[in-house]
């Protein structure tokens, strides 16, 4: 089974993932979590994202392309993958598709996170990440037991540097110009399922089960 899950910035693609991925075997490919990687490793392709990153413009097609040829060149894939945050524009879910015909495969299920963007504020302002396990919090909706720590592990959570109203609006300036495009890329082929992700966070995640119980039966 191969995924895809697409929403605006602070929709839950992050958290939904990982519930996901508790619950099906199957490799989680962010390509804002490589690039972030890239970024604090200094790599070139590091090197050439962090501007666009940090004003919250969409990195170009070409590096986005070479990081995700190289991580699907790796066997671990043939499992099944969740793609979170890629394809962002319509002209990278062109270029995939050329990518996983080359390699046999195809997507199954887009799973597209709807949400109003004036609930997006305190989803961006108030998120906090683990820089050691990955898991996410938010201040207003999912806070850690203890202030400023990890649940699972301890660790300090950090702030990301994005994460300010001003980058968001870029961001969802970006989603709107270039990303919405990419649902409408899927919906001709009739793979899109929508999801309100202006509920709970187990409601959200409820509703996405049944749509993967639905692929998988
Ligand atoms: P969010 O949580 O806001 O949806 P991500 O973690 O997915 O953000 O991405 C963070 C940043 O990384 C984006 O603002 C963009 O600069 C870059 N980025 C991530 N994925 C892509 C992609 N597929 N194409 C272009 N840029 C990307
Ligand atoms: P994305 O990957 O789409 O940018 P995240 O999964 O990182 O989004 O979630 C953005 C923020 O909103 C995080 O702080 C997360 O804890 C919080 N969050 C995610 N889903 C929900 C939800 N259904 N209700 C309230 N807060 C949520
Ligand atoms: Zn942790």
């Amino acid at each position: 089974m191969n995924l895809l899950i697409i929403g605006a910035p602070g929709a839950g693609k992050g958290t939904m993932s990982e519930l996901i991925l508790n619950r099906y075997e199957l490799v989680h490919v962010s390509t804002g979590d490589m690039l972030r990687a890239a970024v604090k490793n200094g790599t070139p392709v590091g090197l050439k994202a962090q501007g666009y990153m940090n004003r919250g413009e969409l990195v170009p097609d070409e590096v986005i392309h070479d990081i995700i040829v190289e991580r699907l060149s790796q066997d671990d894939v043939d499992a099944g993958f969740l793609f979170d945050g890629y394809p962002r524009t319509e002209n990278q879910a062109v270029d995939l598709d050329e990518i996983l015909k080359e390699l046999d495969k195809k997507i199954d299920m887009v799973i597209n996170l709807n949400i109003a963007e004036e609930e997006l504020i305190k989803r961006i302002t108030g998120r906090r990440l683990c820089p050691a396990c990955g898991e996410i919090y938010n201040i207003y909706f999912n806070p850690p037991k203890e202030e400023g720590k990890c649940d699972k592990c301890g660790a300090d959570l950090i702030q990301r540097k994005d994460d300010n109203l001003e980058s968001l609006e870029v961001r969802l300036s970006e989603y709107h110009k270039n990303t919405q495009p990419v649902i409408e890329y899927y919906e001709k082929k009739d793979i899109v399922r929508h999801i309100d992700a202006a509920q709970a966070i187990e409601k959200v995640f409820e509703d996405i089960s049944k749509e993967l119980e639905g692929l998988c039966r």
